[in-house]
Formats: C-alpha cells, structure tokens, sequence
C-alpha cells in the first residue's frame, strides 16, 4: 500500500499543482480494466469490479484535474456518441485488454475513430497494454500491431503505449507522468 500512497502523492505532484484547468478521459472497452484503475488512483487499494455495461461516466478531481472515466463499446449504434465523452480532453488514457485477442479488432476501431479526430490532433494519447500480468497477454510489438499503430505513430501525434498491469501495480504511473508531462 505504501507504493500506491506514494503514486497518489506523485500524480498529486503532477496534476496537482497543474495550473490551467484540464479533462482527462480514461476510455476504453469494458472489462479494460478503467474502473479498477480509477479506483486505484483514488485509494490505492484493489477491489474486484463488476464489468460497466454503460458508458456511465465516474469522476475524480485531482488539483485542476479532472479525471473522468467512460466505456466505449463497439456497438455502432453508440459509435456515434463517443465522440461527446472524448472530444473536449485534454489527454487521453485510452486502456486495451491486452489479455484478451479476440476484443482487438474492436479496440482497434474504437482507437481509429478517436485517431481521425481533428481535434485531437495534438492531444497526448497514452494506450495502456493492460493485464499484461496475464500469461495469454499479447506482447507490446504485436498488441501495436494488432491495433494498427505503426501507420498511426506519425512523428507529430503525441502517442505513446505502455505496458500495464492495473492489478500488479506497474507501468500506469509511466503512463500518468507521460500524460502529465504532455498536457498543453
Ligand atoms: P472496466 O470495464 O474497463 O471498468 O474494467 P474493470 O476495472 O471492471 O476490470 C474488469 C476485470 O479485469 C476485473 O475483474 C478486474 O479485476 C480485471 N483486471 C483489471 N486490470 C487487470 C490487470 O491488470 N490484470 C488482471 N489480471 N486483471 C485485471
Ligand atoms: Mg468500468
């Protein structure tokens, strides 16, 4: 638990003392593994979440930071409503099940329509390779390449993908620092 204390100060540190106000979005598939993160942040523990059906939004406010958390799924009919929980951020925490093959084709559409967005062009986007404790865990080379990300790392797009275990504890304080590091 120390550690996690000691990340909750450091993302204090990093968005904390942030100066403007900035939203950022912690998006994903559902059973990514955002609740579960989001709690994490908030008080350090791990507890077992029931997978969110719906893009139900959960908040928290760190210094000017608010961290809002949303489900995208892959249902067409939805698709066109994603862009109302992403357009406004200011940095992206987009999360992949990286344990899971079969959903990649899925977060892959999800990552490209997010990825067309003009206005997002300039917008810090960390992808989280999670449950990359898992041993079925596809690895970061391959889980880029099933995502289509080698076409998409243009030099320009701050785009950057981590691998992360929400559950084991490492490689998402990277990824916060990157995107703390990144935002306008
Ligand atoms: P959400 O739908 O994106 O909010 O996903 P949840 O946070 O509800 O997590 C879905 C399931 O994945 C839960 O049973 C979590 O305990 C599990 N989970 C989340 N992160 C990890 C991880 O890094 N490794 C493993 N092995 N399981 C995880
Ligand atoms: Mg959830």
């Amino acid at each position: 638990m120390e550690y996690f204390s000691g990340f909750f100060t450091g993302i204090l540190k990093l968005f904390g003392f942030y100066s403007k106000e900035a939203t950022v979005v912690l998006i994903g598939l559902d059973n990514a593994g955002k609740t579960t993160l989001q709690y994490k942040l908030r008080t350090g523990e791990s507890y077992s979440f029931v997978p969110t059906q719906k893009p139900q939004e959960q908040e928290i406010t760190i210094g000017n930071v608010k961290l809002q958390t949303w489900d995208l799924g892959g249902h067409k009919a939805v698709r066109k409503l994603w862009k109302q929980y992403y357009r406004t951020a200011d940095g992206i925490v987009f999360v992949v099940d990286a344990a899971d093959k079969s959903r990649l084709p899925e977060a892959k559409k999800v990552l490209n329509f997010i990825l067309k967005e003009d206005a997002l062009v300039e917008t810090p986007i960390a992808i989280l390779g999670n449950k990359s404790d898992k041993k079925e865990a596809v690895p970061m080379q391959k889980l880029q390449e099933e995502l289509g990300l080698p076409k998409l790392l243009d030099a320009y797009r701050k785009i950057k993908v981590f691998n992360t275990s929400v559950t084991e504890g490492y490689g998402y304080p990277t990824a916060f620092e990157w995107i703390a590091a990144n935002l306008p």
